[in-house]
């Protein structure tokens, strides 16, 4: 069984979860945990150190990327063609984690989801937001996106296509929004500022 969808979120339910039962991977989750610790192989606060780290680090490396690829072409091509050199670049360590970039065009919009469970690129967004892992957006984004995303506001023309892309324990996405019109003269800081965690999941659009 891989280790990668139990070595995150699922430590922190300290509640039931939104069908207020303990699904199958959250009861294994605890089972391993628990065991971990039995043997002193890990202690109970070192998850909680960890999830910390990724509380604190939240959205602002992949905002910083994403400006960083709409001022600077070279490394735009990189991020969306390989994207693991990019990440070694700004020295962001993905581990074991393939990352793909879907880039947002006048033709394509991209949706991140993890049908399975909550994966999602950490290191670049810190710790999914609820919703992520709700069943609700895992199944519907799937069979109607575009009636998901108008739920967040935001609507696409029937003109252009809409993609979903479903993370796994091996692989994550980071969707590379358009820059927005009227930001020619913007600095890197003021364009990261636009980057939300959202847009970079791909349920919503930056705007100035
Ligand atoms: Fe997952």
């Amino acid at each position: 069984m891989s280790t990668e969808h139990h070595d995150h979120d699922h430590a922190t339910t300290f509640q039931p979860d939104e069908e207020d039962s303990l699904g199958f991977y959250a009861i294994a989750e605890m089972a391993v945990r628990e065991l971990l610790c039995e043997r002193g192989l890990m202690e109970a606060g070192e998850l909680h150190q960890a999830l910390e780290w990724y509380d604190r680090i939240g959205p602002g490396q992949g905002a910083a990327v994403v400006a960083r690829a709409w001022t600077d072409t070279r490394f735009k091509e990189k991020l969306v063609n390989r994207p693991m050199e990019a990440m070694d670049e700004y020295g962001i360590a993905m581990g074991q984690v393939q990352l793909y970039v879907v880039e947002n065009t006048a033709q394509l919009h991209n949706v991140v989801v993890c049908t399975l469970c909550s994966c999602y690129p950490r290191a670049l967004l810190g710790i999914p937001p609820d919703w992520y892992k709700s069943r609700n957006y895992r199944a519907r984004v799937v069979a109607e996106p575009r009636a998901v995303l108008a739920e967040f506001g935001t609507v696409i023309p029937d003109t252009k296509e809409v993609r979903v892309h479903d993370s796994t324990a091996d692989l994550r996405y980071l969707v590379l929004p358009e820059r927005p019109a009227g930001t020619q003269d913007w600095e890197v800081a003021a364009l990261a500022g636009l980057v939300t965690r959202d847009t970079m999941i791909g349920v919503t659009v930056p705007s100035p």
